[in-house]
């Protein structure tokens, strides 16, 4: 995880191994081939990828306007987000990259590996024990003493477990600032 954070940081290191599981690295062709990807789970996908890259793209010209012309390739978009942004201030920079982890675990779970959620603790109480929820599309704690104030488990969006995330793998950073 830090390898991907890194990565999205200092956008000309090679890419980590977990990189190619993005969604943008994620060729939809190579699906058609699977038992598992009839035909409209492809569209689905594809349709994924179009609302992950228009995501970033309206996010890095929203944080830096003078960044041109986005790839036509969804492969470059990360890279050419995180060029754009290199210089903005930490809160936009832990922004961009909260969207780009979040979409990460959406590319994930749409593939089936809802087991990425698994990697996070729980950012109540802190245990590993969380699952993917696929009716609600929530992430639920089974901590049997990590509930809510009504008695039910604990349930996190995506976009709350990856701003968890990133805000805990920068926190010495943000410190020091
Ligand atoms: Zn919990």
């Amino acid at each position: 995880m830090r390898l991907l954070q890194a990565e999205f940081s200092t956008p000309s290191r090679t890419a980590p191994t977990e990189y190619s599981t993005h969604p943008l690295n994620a060729a939809p062709r190579t699906r058609a081939t699977s038992p598992h990807s009839p035909a409209p789970m492809d569209l689905g996908v594809l349709d994924h990828i179009t609302a992950a890259v228009t995501e970033v793209i309206e996010h890095t010209l929203a944080v830096a306007p003078d960044a041109g012309p986005a790839p036509a390739v969804p492969d470059e978009v990360y890279r050419w987000a995180a060029a754009a942004t290199s210089t903005a201030g930490p809160g936009e920079q832990q922004a961009r990259d909260t969207i780009i982890y979040r979409q990460g675990l959406e590319h994930a779970i749409a593939m089936g590996e809802d087991t990425v959620i698994r990697r996070h603790p729980c950012p109540q109480c802190g245990t590993y024990g969380l699952l993917w929820q696929a009716a609600s599309r929530r992430v639920v704690c089974v901590h049997t003493r990590c509930t809510t104030r009504d008695g039910s488990s604990t349930s996190w969006s995506l976009a709350q477990i990856a701003r968890h995330h990133i805000a805990a793998t920068n926190s010495p950073a943000r410190r020091a600032t």
